[in-house]
């Protein structure tokens, strides 16, 4: 098997998480040769109505399921920081624990989960979603880049990595930029149906929903599904003078994205 062209790392607070948000975008990154880990931050041991089946059980299934997902997305290896689902708080452990996941994988692409209370006016986000989602963010401009923010990881032997190039945030609402992601889409449906302690019998319906909503994303930038992201390279995390030589030219983002029309899609 070739080099990895790029590296990228994928933050998620629950195993389902990015399928829900970036999965065929991340499948598309495999495919053009990115080597992809996957930072899962609880353990999943309580996303369920089945009294007999959460804690170390569920823990268990959905390990079993995490696990076939990244496959069927290409992912390289899952990373499980093993914090208790829907009891994360932001902390300096987390942002520690996320900061080793990052020097650890040295992305050049980061994909994080919008941390926001309240997003588009209507998603009420989940705690774990804030607290993970602010804690990556963080990372990003202090744990992840700088030696003397945790000084311990240098003893672990990971040092602080400074060459992300793009940092990629994936919510429930719109984002500027928008991903033809018309060659991934059934992966991404693929790899949520193996999440089968959470879709359950509902697996056809959450595959159709699924579709509609791809396509109505992608029907904003013209394509047949798309994925739709903020994505920022600029400010305080990224350093143009630091950057490794690798054999990957990303396409320039738009200036401002917030005021980029869709159709000037990253990709
Ligand atoms: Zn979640």
């Amino acid at each position: 098997m070739s080099a990895a062209r790029y590296r990228a790392l994928a933050i998620s607070a629950h195993p389902d998480d990015i399928e829900f948000g970036c999965a065929a975008t991340v499948a598309k990154w495999v495919d053009e040769g990115a080597e992809v880990t996957i930072c899962l931050v609880t353990d999943g041991s309580t996303g369920t109505q089945d009294r007999t089946l959460m804690g170390k059980g569920l823990n268990e299934v959905r390990v079993e399921e995490a696990r076939r997902a990244a496959d069927v997305i290409g992912a390289k290896e899952i990373i499980w920081l093993g914090h208790q689902d829907g009891y994360v708080e932001y902390s300096l452990d987390l942002r520690k624990d996320i900061a080793r996941a990052f020097r650890k994988a040295r992305p050049h692409r980061y994909m994080t989960i919008e941390p926001a209370p309240v997003i588009d006016g209507w998603f009420i986000n989940h705690p774990d979603h804030k607290a993970v989602g602010q804690a990556s963010l963080d990372v990003a401009v202090t744990a992840g880049t700088t030696p003397g923010h945790f000084p311990e990881l240098l003893d672990e032997g990971l040092d602080p990595w400074r060459g992300l190039r793009e940092l990629w945030m994936y919510s429930p609402a719109p984002g500027p930029v928008v991903v033809d992601v018309t060659a991934t889409i059934d992966r991404k449906i693929e790899a949520l149906l193996c999440h089968r302690s959470q879709v359950g019998d509902d697996a056809e319906r959450i595959s159709t929903w699924m579709k509609q909503n791809a396509a109505a994303e992608g029907a904003r930038a013209g394509y047949a599904y798309g994925e739709s992201f903020l994505v920022t390279n600029r400010g305080p995390g990224f350093h143009p003078d630091e950057l490794d030589d690798i054999d990957f030219v990303f396409p320039p983002l738009t200036l401002d994205p917030r005021s980029a029309p869709a159709s000037k899609s990253a990709t």
